[in-house]
């Protein structure tokens, strides 16, 4: 018996010795001293032996235990000195790897081509106004001579929240705020976003961005407006560019055109881009009508004026050549890179 304890101790020891991790010593630990290691086993059978072998056996096996606690223990100190040393290592820090680099922030096209615009007629006198996005269907509507039965007042194209208030369906509702909150002469650009029911695709989106511009005093004419307009058509597409002025119809504006650029891609000649026409419009405008000026609190007879107003999108989509709306809201970083 007490020749097997040794054996067990030799064993043991030279396993111990052997051990890589805290995980495999634990094992060891169980193997021997555990409730049924080998070493407990013996010292548990004493009773089974000779009286005169009880307290030799007892006396080694006692002794042995305690030396292999001693031996454990120790190793355990090892294993743990080292596995910290390890983290150590890998967690220093390499101060010649090369750096991360961040890469740089854009404005977004739409906020680039806004500021331009608000440039351009900063540039020229005008000041900026702005209105609440929630409207009321008065100033929105009614105010801008555009009666009920008017299909633009259809509850199906517009974001309606009650009865009498929606989503702003254009700016133009602050030219009536500031007519009725300023005094004459009104020079006035409101940037801002508007509100249509409209399925998202390449050139609809039911949430977009408007400029609207606003000039109001004695004498004011129809030529102002052209000089105006053709200043800022050139400003921002380009000196070269030709202007033409359309007639068209709008339901607050007396007489009204449409304004277009000559094509940027094939400057007149005729392409994909302008539809073969050569020509690409840019922005609604014209006199404001006499009933609007009535209904803002102002004399027809005394002062005149003129109003327009242009998709933001839409001028960003023609001066950079982008051929679908969604690629501004997707913020897709191979898009916004590029400008
Ligand atoms: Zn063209």
């Amino acid at each position: 018996m007490e020749e097997k304890l040794e054996n067990i101790e030799a064993e043991a020891k030279a396993a111990i010795k052997e051990a890589t991790d805290l995980d495999g010593l634990e094992e060891l630990r169980v193997k021997y001293l555990g409730k049924k290691g080998q070493v407990t086993e013996i010292l548990q059978g004493i009773g089974d032996l000779e009286p005169e072998q009880r307290p030799v056996v007892g006396k080694l096996g006692n002794q042995i235990k305690s030396r292999l606690e001693a031996l454990i223990e120790d190793k355990e100190e090892e294993l743990k000195e080292l596995l910290k040393q390890k983290k150590l290592e890998e967690e220093q820090i390499d101060v010649t790897l090369p750096g991360v680099k961040e890469g740089y922030g854009y404005q977004h096209p739409l906020t680039q081509t806004l500021a331009e615009i608000k440039e351009v007629f900063l540039g020229l006198g005008f000041s900026i106004a702005e209105g609440p996005e929630v409207e009321k269907d008065y100033y929105n509507f009614e105010a801008l001579n555009i009666p009920k039965t008017h299909p633009a007042r259809d509850m199906q194209d517009s974001f309606y929240i009650s009865a009498d208030i929606l989503l702003r369906t254009h700016t133009s509702p602050v030219q009536i705020r500031t007519m009725k909150q300023s005094e004459v002469p009104i020079r006035i650009i409101a940037p801002g976003r508007v509100y249509r029911v409209d399925e998202v695709d390449a050139n609809h989106s039911p949430v977009f961005h408007q400029v609207e511009g606003l000039m109001v005093g004695q004498d004011i004419s129809f030529s102002q407006l052209k000089g105006i307009l053709i200043e800022f058509a050139q400003e921002m597409f380009g000196a070269d560019r030709e202007v033409r002025f359309r007639p068209s119809y709008f339901p607050f504006t007396e007489p009204s055109a449409e304004v277009d650029v000559s094509c940027i891609v094939c400057a007149g000649e005729g392409c994909r881009v302008c539809s073969q026409t050569g020509w690409l419009e840019i922005l609604g405008s014209g006199m404001v009508h006499p009933r609007v000026l009535e209904m803002s609190g102002l004399d027809p007879q005394e002062v005149s004026g003129f109003a327009f107003g242009m998709g933001v999108e839409r001028i960003a989509m023609l001066k950079y050549g982008i051929t679908d709306i969604r690629l501004f809201y997707e913020n897709d970083m191979r898009f916004l890179e590029q400008f």
